[in-house]
């Protein structure tokens, strides 16, 4: 049943990964969704059968059937780590509802796949999981988060999460949700007010959807997550500058680190806050 799940999840997530690629192309250039995919270098449209994700890339051996232009290994990598990102985000969902049931349910899974919260709470994170992907690639490209991506992807979180509470009855972990990402926005707005420099508007509006989701795991996922995102872009631009690669004033890329981060606390947050609280002898 894990494994059925599993594949169907990760299937999902190689066609999204296709999807999140052309968001990534389109988006920042302003070319419409809706148009059909054509070869940039030779104009000729590009058939469903040269479109499976990962096997397409590899059939066709990087090129275009067509004028035998390169295809960038990007897009196969992507696909492969979209589905990879989608069977991870289901493991998480499924440990998540077993923790909640309790371990007197028979199978984890069995009882989790029942149960529409389980569901819900899979997409919203799917979800994430999925603008996280195509935030990343865009802020490498541009340097940009788009906000016709950040203000909706809010909107989508906040409505799945509710839904969530509404059914489940966890209004709790909505409440400290709309907090974290209450908390997380004016958290960046202030240090963007004070070092312009650091950090653009994108990054602080990313904030707020960070905030969301960390606050619907917890207040300790919401601390972790913060922290890595800084830990890590920190120590990212240390090593530039060692490298010589950036100089001080060098503008890095924050958002990735931000979602980087994010991840972070959604994995290990709560475990690191268990073990904070039993040292500090407070459990
Ligand atoms: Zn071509």
């Amino acid at each position: 049943m894990t494994a059925f799940l599993f594949t169907v999840v990760g299937v999902f997530g190689l066609a999204i990964g296709s999807f999140l690629n052309v968001v990534a192309y389109r988006v920042p250039a302003g070319i419409s969704l809706m148009r059909e995919s054509r070869c940039p270098e030779c104009d000729a449209p590009i058939r469903w059968w040269q479109n499976v994700p990962v096997v397409s890339w590899v059939a066709l051996r990087g090129r275009c059937a067509n004028c035998a232009a390169p295809i960038s290994g990007r897009y196969a990598v992507v696909e492969a780590l979209t589905g990879v990102a989608f069977i991870a985000v289901a493991w998480w969902a499924l440990r998540v509802a077993a923790l909640a049931r309790g371990p007197e349910t028979g199978g984890p899974v069995m009882a989790a796949v029942t149960d529409p919260v389980f569901w819900i709470v899979l997409a919203a994170f799917l979800y994430f999981a999925a603008v996280s992907i195509v935030l990343t690639l865009i802020d490498l490209d541009t340097k940009r988060l788009p906000n016709s991506i950040v203000l909706p992807s809010v909107v989508v979180g906040i409505v799945l999460l509710a839904l969530a509470a509404a059914v489940g009855g966890g209004w709790l972990a909505f409440l400290r949700a709309l907090g974290g990402g209450a908390i997380l926005y004016a958290f960046y707005f202030i240090v963007r007010a004070v070092s312009p420099r650091g950090m653009g508007g994108g990054d602080v509006k990313l904030a707020a959807l960070v905030g969301l989701y960390l606050g619907w795991v917890g207040w300790a996922t919401l601390a972790v997550g913060a922290f890595a995102a800084f830990l890590f872009g920190g120590l990212f631009g240390v090593a530039l500058i060692l490298l010589r690669r950036a100089k001080r004033k060098t503008a890095i890329p924050y958002g990735p680190w931000m979602i980087a981060g994010a991840w972070a606390g959604i994995a290990v947050g709560e475990p690191i806050g268990r073990w904070y609280v039993g040292m500090l002898g407070l459990s």
